[in-house]
């Protein structure tokens, strides 16, 4: 069984295809909480909870009640056939959460092998930490990985965001991948440097963007200038969040 949290038809805000017309999907659960990009989500009840820009998708315990149980790849699939598309194939976006935390299961990859044979490029946004098995799923030779590692910045221990074998067989055997970093002022200096070339050096030849942390305007602002030094410095290419700068902390859009 699978967890859609919702699903919208806009411009991708970030990495190598910013600006380009995708439709997300954004599934839930991820087996991170990344406390240390510390977004706070206020409940009902007065509770605030601490962890990355999704929570709403990551949390299960306060959010699921929220997500929309999906047992068929044609429920999907007709959730993409309301929307008024183009008349030719979409980038869809695969999102969390962390969507691999599907990579088995059936249904999924059956909405895979469909959204393929419609012609529609399929492309991943995961932590990089969980292994997909490229044999028995071939569908995932065909599919884009942004690899968004997580860095220190995100209180996660490293034996939990850094999986070697993962982000090798990830670069090696998709049919495209990037390094996609989120990083914030405060998390800036010689550890960092030394920690994402650590990362990037299990597959030197895959193109590094690095992004603001942010949950909203503010914070992107304040995080930029820094992160431009930064990737100057380090001959990364830095990604804006594109749809923070025009829709703020808005989500779903
Ligand atoms: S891995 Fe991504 S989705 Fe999961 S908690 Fe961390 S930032 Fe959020």
């Amino acid at each position: 069984m699978l967890y859609l949290v919702e699903s919208f038809y806009s411009i991708q805000g970030e990495g190598r295809y910013i600006g380009v017309p995708s439709l997300f999907l954004r599934f839930g659960g991820c087996n991170m909480t990344c406390e240390g990009f510390s977004c706070t989500e206020k409940l009902k009840d007065g509770t605030t909870l601490l962890g990355c820009d999704t929570i709403y998708a990551v949390n299960k315990e306060h959010f699921s009640k929220n997500w929309t149980k999906i047992d068929d790849a044609k429920e999907l699939l007709s959730i993409i056939d309301s929307y008024k598309l183009p008349n030719k194939p979409v980038d869809i976006v695969l999102t969390g959460g962390e969507p691999l935390i599907y990579a088995n299961d059936k249904t999924f990859v059956t909405f895979l092998e469909e959204l393929h044979a419609r012609g529609h490029r399929i492309c991943f946004e995961t932590n990089g930490s969980i292994a997909v098995d490229f044999i028995k799923y071939p569908i995932y030779k065909k599919c884009i990985f942004a690899l968004s590692v997580k860095l220190s910045n995100s209180a996660e221990t490293y034996k939990k965001r850094v999986n070697v074998n993962t982000i090798n067989s990830l670069a090696s055997y998709s049919c495209e991948a990037f390094f996609k970093f989120s990083i914030d002022v405060n998390s800036i200096d010689e550890d960092l440097e030394k920690e994402m070339q650590e990362i990037v050096s299990l597959s030197p030849n895959t193109q590094v963007y690095c992004m603001p942390v942010a949950s909203n305007k503010l914070d992107l602002e304040k995080n930029t200038p820094a992160l431009i030094e930064f990737c100057l410095k380090n001959n990364y290419t830095f990604s804006d969040r594109l749809h923070i700068r025009v829709w703020d902390d808005k989500k779903g859009i």
